[in-house]
């Protein structure tokens, strides 16, 4: 496969480059593959589904091709999901994917897991480490220590600031031993993101270490969440028969977003074949997204803390590969997109635990919020020619082309769920009165010992700690 670059068509690259370098320094633009190879249609139409695994390996192969040999492509797969992604029907015309079956709880687990084994792929006949630095706000750190944790021939230092992250967040990212170790800065998220950065731009260190990144605007991560969608639209597709006397159901995904790495996959799955309608592009106050589709004008904006705080996010950075994939009426034709705040997304949570029983986390309630309102006449309101205050939690004005499908009872929606509710264990409780049930594998976390490592916010000791001890 050649990639290329959202600022500039003629940069050709190809995947060991785009997965190294991570974004093009000379554009600043980011790596897209050239195209999106549709899979067979025998292995689409399938009676019985094929599993993910299986999906992982056929949608992966095109992206890989003369550079990973297959065998090692299925090493990598086999290793990086020992877990699942879960279909859950929640009501009549509504599933849950659930995507926190990975050890950090999170659907970033997906991506990380393949990034680091991709790494350590293109690393292997080197004599030196590849060392990974990254500064992390909260839960970028824990999927990429956990997923690059023993690892071979990959080092990692995670960037925290001290005192800002959550408790459970903490021992998530700071317990690890071996190849991955926690700084905790003292200083903002902003002030570990330029130790890093400085760091990369340091000649005398990238003589000695060899330095790369890991962060959302990877290729590697966002290739590998495609296949959750082609797996659960193809599940959808084949039990909706069954499950809702549906024949052949429009299927909406809901996706709760922030920097829109996970909607992008989404669109990828979507022209690989995946039998996918539309997405709901969902946000927290942050409503970059739900205002340019409104609007069609991008504004970037300093972020807003809220309870969905994984979703924080004003300047989303693959709006830029929207933006060189699909033109804005093209989106609009696809999209129907929603914001809700804080206040919404504690009603949410209650009402989806009261009318369906299910426990969702605030992010995930931001999208089931959207498709309740969508069902229960917000979409029929629209096509009646109401016109929506974007100012105002809800709907934006726009109008899929999947809008009548929601009135003639054909669609189904599959919300996607992000992380496990027992992550965000209070504001779950506070909305239900129940506490959500604890993961094994969080609460072996939290008995852990934490490791990090106090550093002042200051380059020259942080360049001589990463000089004295990788
Ligand atoms: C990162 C994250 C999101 C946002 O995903 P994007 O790909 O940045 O849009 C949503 N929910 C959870 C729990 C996350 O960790």
């Amino acid at each position: 496969m050649i990639y290329t670059d959202t600022r500039d068509s003629s940069v050709k690259t190809d995947f060991r480059t785009a997965v190294v370098k991570g974004m093009n320094e000379k554009t600043g633009g980011l790596y897209i593959p050239l195209s999106f190879p549709k899979l067979d249609s025998k292995f689409l139409n399938r009676n019985s589904e094929p599993s993910f695994r299986e999906i992982a390996l056929e949608m992966a192969k095109p992206y890989v091709e003369g550079e990973i040999p297959e065998a090692d492509l299925q090493s990598i797969i086999q290793d990086a999901y020992p877990f699942p992604a879960k279909v859950n029907p929640i009501d009549k015309t509504s599933y849950v994917l659930e995507l926190f079956h990975g050890p950090t709880c999170a659907f970033k687990d997906f991506g990380a897991r393949f990034m680091a084994r991709v790494m350590s792929y293109f690393n292997r006949n080197e004599s030196t480490p590849l060392h990974i630095l990254v500064a992390t706000s909260g839960d970028t750190g824990s999927a990429v220590g956990s997923a690059f944790h023993n690892v071979p021939g990959l080092d990692v230092t995670i960037l925290y600031p001290d005192g800002k992250i959550s408790p459970l967040q903490e021992k998530q990212l700071s317990t690890f031993d071996g190849n991955v170790r926690a700084l905790k800065i003292k200083g903002t998220f902003d002030d570990c993101q330029k130790l890093v950065k400085t760091a990369f731009t340091d000649n005398e260190l990238r003589e000695k270490l060899r330095l790369s990144s890991a962060n959302s605007i990877n290729i590697s991560r966002l290739l590998p969440q495609s296949f959750y969608y082609m797996y659960s639209s193809l599940i959808v597709k084949n039990r909706s028969w069954r499950d809702n006397k549906i024949e052949n159901p429009s299927i909406i995904v809901i996706v709760p977003s922030g920097n829109f790495g996970n909607l992008t996959s989404g669109l990828i799955a979507k022209e690989m074949g995946a039998p996918i309608r539309g997405f709901v592009a969902a946000t927290n106050e942050n409503r970059t997204i739900p205002d340019w589709i409104a609007t069609g004008e991008y504004n970037a904006r300093p972020s807003v803390a809220t309870y969905a705080n994984a979703m924080d996010v004003g300047a989303p950075s693959n709006f830029e590969r929207i933006n060189a994939m699909y033109s804005l009426e093209e989106v609009r034709k696809m999209f129907a997109s929603y914001w809700l705040d804080d206040d919404g997304i504690l009603d949410s949570i209650k009402n989806c635990y009261e009318k369906t029983g299910y426990t969702i986390d605030p992010h995930g309630a931001v999208a089931w919020k959207a498709w309740a309102d969508i069902k229960n006449g917000e979409m029929a309101k629209l096509l009646n020619g109401q016109k929506n205050d974007i100012t105002k939690s809800g709907l934006t004005p726009n109008i899929p082309e999947w809008a009548t499908e929601i009135i003639t009872n054909n669609a189904l929606g599959i919300i996607l769920e992000t992380a496990h509710p027992a992550k965000f264990g209070s504001i779950v409780e506070s909305a239900t009165h129940s506490a959500p049930q604890i993961p094994d594998r969080l609460e072996k976390i939290m008995k852990l010992q934490d490791r990090s490592i106090p550093m002042e916010n200051d380059y020259n000791k942080f360049k001589e700690w990463l000089l004295a001890n990788l």
